[in-house]
C-alpha cells in the first residue's frame, strides 16, 4: 500500500481517519488518551510538511447512528489541542457542513450517522470532498468495512499513516518470518472468540500456551471435572478436535487457582487441574503453570500474547497475568507483541509497555490479523494503490 512518507503534502488538504475512540468517565472526561497519543507521529509529520489543511475524523463510543450529546468529540478536540499545543477547530457535524479555513479541523463523531457503519458510498464521497489526500491511521477500526476506512478509498489517493503501518508491519513480520522458537499465548474467556486465531497460529508456532477461562473448555473436552469454572458447553467437540490436531503444540496449565466465587473476598485454593473442587471455579493459572510458561517464554525469540491468564481485574486473581507480562518484558532477545484490549490493559497496569516490542492499539483488529485475515480497510488501501496513481 502507499505510505505516508511517499506523498507530497505541501499545500494539500489532507484528511486523516484516526482512532480517537477513547474511554470516557460518567462526566465525559477522557480516562486514557493513549489512542490520541498513538496518532501524534502521523499528525505532527503531516503538519511539518505544510499542508493547506489537516482534517481529522474518528468515531467515539457507540452512538448507534444518531447524534448523542454525551459522545461528541469536544473533549477529544480539547485534549488534542493540549497535546499538539496548536489550535484545533472542532466542527458540529462531519457531513453537509462548510469546512472553515483553519489549519487543523476535527470533524464530529462519524457514527452519529448510520451511513458510516453501512459503508455508504454517498457518505464516503461527502467526506472525501473535503480533501485531496486520504490517510488511514485507525488500526483499531481497520477490521470493519466502514465508510471512513473502506468506501472512502474509492474517491481519493489513499495511504497508511505511521500507526497503521507500524501495526501491520510488526505483526505481519512476526507471522510471516518469525525468529524461532515462536510461541503464542492465548487467554481470555471464550474458545469461540479465539478459535480462528488459534487455528492459524497452530500452523506457525512451536508452542501455543493456553490460559484464562478457555482452558476449562479444553479440560472438560478431555473428560476432566472443572467444578463451577466457566465452560463453553457447545464448544466441547471443537476443543476436542483442536487438541487432537494440535500435535502437542497446544499446552494447557497443570494447576489453577480455584476460588469459591468471582469476588475479592472469595476463599481460594491452588489445585492440580484434575482436582478442582465441585463447588469452586478456576480463576487463574497456578504457580506450577506460571513457572513452566515462564521457562518457555524465556527461551522464545518471537512471542505473541492475546488474552489474560485469569480474572486479572481482581487483584487476588491477577498473579498469572502479571507474571506472564513480566516474563515477556524480561526476555530482551525476543520480539514481543501484545494484542490490544484486556491484555494491553494488564501490561499498562504494570507499566511495561516500553519493555515490549509492540502493544497493539486494536483489540478486535489485532485478533483478526492473527487469524490471518486481510482486514477490509487494509485491502482497500492496497486496491487504491494499484488503481489510483498519485
Ligand atoms: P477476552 O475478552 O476473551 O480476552 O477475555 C478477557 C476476560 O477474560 C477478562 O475480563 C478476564 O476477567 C476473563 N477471564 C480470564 N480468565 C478467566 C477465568 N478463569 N474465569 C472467568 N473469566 C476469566
Amino acid at each position: 500500500m502507499r505510505r505516508l512518507k511517499s506523498l507530497k503534502l505541501k499545500n494539500k488538504r489532507v484528511l486523516v481517519r484516526v482512532d480517537f475512540n477513547v474511554p470516557l468517565d460518567k462526566r465525559g472526561n477522557i480516562t486514557d488518551d493513549k489512542r490520541i497519543k498513538a496518532s501524534l507521529p502521523t499528525i505532527r509529520y503531516i503538519l511539518a510538511k505544510k499542508p493547506k489543511q489537516l482534517i481529522l475524523m474518528s468515531h467515539l463510543g457507540r452512538p448507534k447512528g444518531k447524534p448523542n450529546p454525551k459522545l461528541k468529540m469536544n473533549p477529544v478536540a480539547k485534549r488534542l489541542q493540549k497535546l499538539l499545543k496548536k489550535k484545533v477547530t472542532k466542527l458540529d457535524n462531519c457531513i453537509d457542513i462548510k469546512i472553515p479555513k483553519d489549519k487543523i479541523i476535527l470533524l464530529e463523531n462519524l457514527r452519529f450517522h448510520k451511513e458510516e457503519k453501512k459503508n455508504n458510498k454517498v457518505f464516503a464521497k461527502k467526506l472525501a470532498s473535503y480533501a485531496d489526500i486520504y490517510i488511514n491511521d485507525a488500526f483499531g477500526t481497520s477490521h470493519r468495512a466502514h465508510a471512513s476506512v473502506e468506501a472512502i478509498t474509492n474517491y481519493l489517493p489513499s495511504a497508511a499513516g505511521f500507526l497503521l503501518q507500524k501495526e501491520i508491519e510488526i505483526m505481519g513480520k512476526a507471522l510471516k518470518s518469525p525468529k524461532k522458537p515462536f510461541i503464542a499465548i492465548m487467554g481470555g474467556v471464550k474458545v469461540s472468540d479465539k478459535i480462528n486465531a488459534i487455528n492459524n497460529l497452530l500452523k506457525k508456532v512451536d508452542a501455543l500456551l493456553i490460559g484464562g477461562a478457555m482452558m476449562f473448555t479444553f479440560y472438560k473436552a478431555s473428560g476432566i471435572e472443572t467444578g463451577k469454572s466457566l465452560v463453553e458447553k457447545d464448544k466441547l467437540k471443537l476443543a476436542k478436535s483442536l487438541l487432537k490436531k494440535s500435535k502437542k503444540k497446544l499446552m494447557l496449565p497443570t494447576d489453577t487457582l480455584a476460588a469459591s466465587k468471582f469476588d475479592k473476598k472469595a476463599r481460594t485454593k491452588i489445585v492440580p487441574i484434575n482436582s478442582i473442587p465441585k463447588n469452586m471455579l478456576g480463576v487463574d493459572i497456578g504457580p506450577e503453570t506460571i513457572a513452566i510458561y515462564k521457562e518457555i517464554i524465556s527461551k522464545a525469540k518471537t512471542i505473541i500474547w492475546n488474552g489474560p491468564m485469569g480474572v486479572f481485574e481482581i487483584k487476588k486473581f491477577a498473579k498469572g497475568t502479571d507474571e506472564i507480562a513480566k516474563a515477556l518484558a524480561k526476555n530482551k532477545k525476543a520480539v514481543t507483541i501484545v494484542g490490544g484490549g484486556d491484555t494491553a490493559a494488564a501490561i499498562e497496569k504494570l507499566k511495561l509497555e516500553k519493555k515490549l516490542t509492540h502493544v497493539s492499539t486494536g483489540g478486535g483488529a489485532s485478533l483478526e490479523f492473527l487469524e490471518g485475515k486481510k482486514l477490509p480497510a487494509i485491502k482497500a488501501l492496497e486496491q487504491n494503490y494499484k488503481k489510483q496513481s498519485y
